[in-house]
């Protein structure tokens, strides 16, 4: 992180980030520390958390009962009761979900779902295959194609 130690001075950055972990809004968190909510996305992006605009649901133009892309066109759930999400500590990928549906328990940090036709938007169960990272990346002759959750 380069971030100097002026800055540190001025905001506890560690207390947004975990209020805005808590309440998952950047608006309710700007609210509480008193900073503008674009403000409180730049500080979680340079901490390395992806926010998503008006990711509160209610506000959110988007919100479809829940269900929202990210920027592949992927599905993603707002899930944040979920122990290994995907981004954001509150979205997992649908397809992911519908593989842990199949198995009956959650996947691992390890464990990544492949989509058989290379088309990542295909999330028929028939299209998804599991298997570890490595695997993953050995498949793909080493491009990395992201599916992994939050360390
Ligand atoms: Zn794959």
């Amino acid at each position: 992180m380069t971030i100097s130690k002026n800055i540190y001075r001025k905001h506890n950055y560690q207390a947004i980030i975990e209020h805005y972990k808590k309440s998952k809004s950047q608006t309710e968190t700007g609210k509480a520390f008193n900073i503008h909510k674009t403000h409180i996305c730049q500080i979680l992006k340079r901490h390395g958390i992806k926010c998503l605009r008006n990711q509160s649901g209610k506000n959110n133009p988007h919100w479809k009962g829940g269900k929202i892309f990210d920027g592949h066109g992927r599905k993603i759930i707002y899930m944040p009761e979920h122990p290994y999400p995907s981004f954001c500590k509150i979205y997992v990928y649908e397809y992911r979900l519908i593989m842990e549906k199949k198995l009956g328990r959650y996947l691992t940090k390890d464990e990544v779902v492949h989509h058989i036709d290379g088309d990542h938007t295909n999330n028929a169960i028939e299209n998804l295959q599991i298997m570890s990272q490595a695997e993953h990346l050995k498949l793909h002759g080493g491009y990395f194609i992201r599916d992994k959750v939050n360390k």
